[in-house]
């Protein structure tokens, strides 16, 4: 079984696990059958989830946080983190 991680997800100011930010980013856009959940506004803006799919944000497992433990707040505007974020709306935009 895969580590679950946890992580500080920035437009959503709330703390989540690392794949539930995958399974989020995976809800379909604007009309939705009924009985399903169609993504989040801040999912739809969000830049950060390159990071959290590189493991590239500060994470804490999840039983250190069930235990207490916080994980810090990624910073965006770190070089490397703005290089990587920016590689991936290229990649987008090609
Ligand atoms: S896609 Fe962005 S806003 Fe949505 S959960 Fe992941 S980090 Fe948070």
């Amino acid at each position: 079984m895969s580590k679950e991680l946890m992580f500080f997800c920035i437009p959503q100011e709330a703390y989540m696990r690392t794949d539930n930010c995958q399974k989020l980013r995976k809800r379909p856009t604007g009309k939705v059958p009924a009985g399903a959940q169609p993504k989040l506004r801040a999912c739809e803006g969000c830049t950060m989830f390159p990071l959290v799919d590189k493991l590239k944000v500060p994470t804490v497992s999840l039983a250190d946080y069930l235990g207490g433990r916080r994980p810090e707040v990624a910073n965006l505007r770190s070089a490397s983190n703005r290089k990587l974020i920016q590689a991936h709306l290229e990649r987008e935009a090609s």
